[in-house]
């Protein structure tokens, strides 16, 4: 029996390449300090897994930004606005790759970055291929081919070259131009892998990994075809290689049959995942094919069950003969934090319970050694287990008992929204087109700094809070002087909208290291929930109270939304995601009430995040958007009728979506619609969307400022579309990125544009 890696994190445990990268971008390093440090980490990687005793380690996963850019410049997939690039740059490939990652704006050119985009359900951002209808493939870098052979060296026959699948490649890919599909393109894709993988053998590989996340997607006959065609050309045309491709984050479903029967040597399926699975694979599976069982997570941050692990891979291994079977983690652990070992703050406790991406390693080597018979190992592990499944800290029984006594009229507002909608108008007295912000304005060094200096102890607790009181009252006079009409306190005591609730509740707890790559060089921290939550005081109350004292007119408070913490944390994985979500309901609706007891009659719970945790298959959606929905009602529906609640989305793609949406019943939703030139309002209006809309009439991701008219000639595009009474005015997202000078123009120029809309429309 083999284990196998599917892939390593690449950014170094103290985050050395984006350090790296940072610097090189900077002109402080130049390439060859660049790829010492790249090589560096890239050589302790390889260490870590043969010192787990892996048997295949993935080579090639390496990269400096993105492995999607990597296959682009593999298969010579580079958009033509990049020409000038290589003309200048000569064979300099970094410079080319450098600027597809990030733009290029030198030597008197300025061209655009390639689009990023979430590689499936993760929160990892990658380069989206552009093809065009005239789209040719070529070898085009060596990277792969390098990287192998410095693998070889390290690791001999371990050594484990990893490319991106050809059709995974191109559904992931986007066409630039219409009158073609991209999927048609795999006729010619397919010689240009076969001639890598033969290079590649000729080099000395005995096994590649091709990922092919997309054959766990819901595929069309034609995509179903395409993978048919491109492995039985593939396999006619190498010998000598076994090829293993890697699904993961769902179950194979209806595409079990077709996953199965590809001439493939390998196939790998995340049990984790899907579990479930297991069965029909198990059942269908040709006598030929090894099959690599995904046990470990490679997307949390827990300690493998080795009980539950093991009753699945001894299923296979029932079936198919252990020299059938391999064991691996469920997905490539790039989306996992690397070290455990480097935190030292962790209560220890708590920290037997967990493991990273190098922990993971152990276990993946470990099962295999229980399979071989050393028990002691299972043993080790079933009493860590165990502790977690009885701890205190994890179960607190008032907290479970009260998310099994939610009801409907728990999760139901008291009056429907027209009554609401009359109380908030005699209560607020607004005028039409009434303006707002989305909550944060510029986090400046001045602010970070504070922060900064209070953590390390430099300030004391008074001293940040009167820093942080001025900040505010200045806002709050400025947004007074502009003319805003609901005002916020402008959020400078919070570091993260997630953080920010998680350091204040009972459940979570945050790391020192746990980094992992987001995008090229961004690395994210997410806070950890490993235990029942609940809210042991209030958390926002002092400053949203202090605001709307310095002030006569409306002032929001302001809530990140239960769906939208349990989405950007690493949430436990011994209860249901819908349960974890609700105990976080309950505390912001507690948070919620104490907001209104305070006096603040208008409440936001932004909820950025609810769309991205749309389940991959579609027929997973509607059970999620139900209790995601239902969690969010739980959040709002204990006011009274006369607070107004808003919601808050950043993203605009609302057509699949927006029934949920209204039922979510927010009094007031601000959505992202600038970009798209109010577009995307369009789903609200073919749904007749009851309830108050914001639609984001400025783009805040750049420091571009908008005119007034522009901003007139959106609202009116928004009047056109839905009634002009339900319509609100304000920015696409929140400023906390942005800097004063351009927040302060915009804002000024958004104020006049409503003004002028009022007497317009
Ligand atoms: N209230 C948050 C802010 O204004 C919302 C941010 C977000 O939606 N991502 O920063
Ligand atoms: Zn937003």
């Amino acid at each position: 029996m083999l284990t196998q890696n599917l892939g390593y994190p690449r950014i170094g445990g103290q985050r050395q390449l984006k350090k790296a990268c940072e610097n090189f971008w900077a002109g402080k390093i130049n390439l060859d300090e660049l790829q010492q440090v790249a090589y560096t980490i890239r050589e302790e990687n390889w260490q870590t897994q043969l010192q787990a005793g892996i048997d295949l380690i993935p080579c090639n996963d390496y990269s400096y930004y993105d492995q999607m850019l990597d296959m682009n410049l593999l298969l010579g997939v580079i958009p033509e606005r990049y020409a000038p690039v290589t003309k200048v740059a000569g064979n300099n490939e970094i410079d080319l790759y450098f600027a597809m990652a990030r733009g290029y704006q030198k030597n008197n050119l300025d061209i655009t970055a390639m689009e990023m985009t979430k590689w499936l359900d993760t929160n990892y951002h990658y380069i989206v291929p552009e093809f065009t209808g005239k789209q040719q493939f070529k070898i085009s870098s060596e990277k792969v081919f390098e990287q192998y052979a410095a693998g070889k060296i390290t690791l001999g026959d371990k050594a484990k070259p990893v490319l991106v699948g050809p059709v995974s490649y191109l559904l992931l890919g986007k066409e630039k131009e219409q009158g073609f599909e991209r999927v048609d393109l795999i006729k010619k894709l397919v010689p240009v892998y076969v001639e890598i993988i033969n290079r590649l053998i000729q080099q000395g590989a005995t096994w590649i990994q091709l990922d092919e996340p997309c054959l766990a997607l819901d595929l069309s006959k034609k995509e179903k075809e395409a993978f048919d065609f491109a492995y039985r050309a593939i396999s006619n045309r190498i010998s000598g290689v076994k090829l293993v491709v890697a699904t993961y984050f769902e179950a194979l479903l209806d595409n079990t049959n077709l996953a199965l029967n590809l001439p493939i040597a390998a196939l790998h399926v995340d049990l984790v995942r899907a579990p479930e699975q297991l069965d029909e694979v198990l059942a269908l599976i040709p006598d030929s094919l090894q099959l690599s069982v995904g046990v470990v997570d490679g997307r949390n941050v827990w300690k493998n069950d080795y009980e539950k692990s093991l009753a699945l891979i001894y299923r296979a291994i029932e079936k198919l003969g252990s020299d059938r079977v391999i064991i691996a983690p469920s997905c490539s652990l790039l989306h996992s934090p690397i070290d455990l070992d480097l935190e030292t703050a962790i209560d220890p406790d708590i920290k037997v319970w967990m493991a990273f991406a190098k922990q993971k390693l152990k276990e993946v080597a470990e099962l295999k050694q229980i399979v071989s018979g050393n028990f002691e190992l299972l043993q080790a592990n079933k009493k860590a287990i165990a502790s977690r499944s009885a701890s205190q800290k994890v179960h607190k029984q008032v907290v479970k008992d009260r998310v099994s006594a939610i009801t409907e009229a728990d999760a139901t507002r008291k009056s429907a929204f027209p009554i609401r909608q009359q109380l908030h108008r005699e209560r607020f007295n607004l005028p039409y087109f009434p303006t707002t912000t989305i909550g944060s304005f510029p986090q400046t060094d001045d602010i970070r700094q504070l922060r900064a200096k209070f953590k390390k102890g430099d300030l004391t607790l008074e001293q940040y809070d009167y820093a942080l009181e001025q900040a505010t009252i200045e806002a709050i006079r400025w947004q007074e002087e502009l003319g805003i009409d609901v005002l916020v306190h402008g959020e400078f005591e919070r570091n993260d909208m997630v953080e920010y609730f998680g350091e204040q509740l009972d459940g979570f707890l945050f790391t020192k290291n746990g980094w992992v790559q987001s995008y090229g060089s961004r690395c994210v921290k997410p806070p950890v929930i490993y235990g029942d939550i609940s809210r042991p005081a209030d958390m926002t109350v002092r400053w949203s109270k202090f605001a709307a004292a310095q002030t006569d007119k409306p002032m929001k408070g302001m809530l990140t939304g239960p769906v939208t913490i349990l989405q950007w944390s690493f949430v436990r994985d011994d209860q249901p995601r819908d349960v974890t979500t609700n105990q976080i309901a309950l505390a912001i609706r507690d948070e919620v009430l104490a907001l209104e007891q305070a006096g603040l009659g208008i409440i936001q719970i932004d909820e950025a995040a609810i769309r991205e945790g749309l389940p991959l298959r579609k027929a997973k959606r509607p059970h999620y958007l139900d209790w995601a929905v239902s969690a969010f009602r739980v959040t709002a529906s204990g006011v009274e009728d006369k607070t107004q609640i808003h919601t808050h989305m950043c993203y605009s793609e609302f057509n699949d979506i927006i029934e949920h949406i209204a039922a979510m019943d927010a009094d007031v939703i601000t959505i992202e619609t600038s970009r798209s030139q109010m577009e995307l309002l369009h789903a609200f209006a073919n749904f007749e969307y009851p309830n108050e809309i914001g639609p984001g009439v400025y783009d805040i991701h750049s420091p571009r400022v908008p005119s007034t008219e522009e901003m007139v000639s959106l609202l009116t595009k928004a009047a056109e579309l839905l009634p002009a009474q339900n319509l609100w005015v304000n920015p696409d997202c929140g400023l906390k990125t942005r800097k004063w000078p351009e927040t302060k123009a915009a804002l000024e120029n958004m104020v006049a544009a409503a003004k002028q809309a009022r007497t317009q429309i």
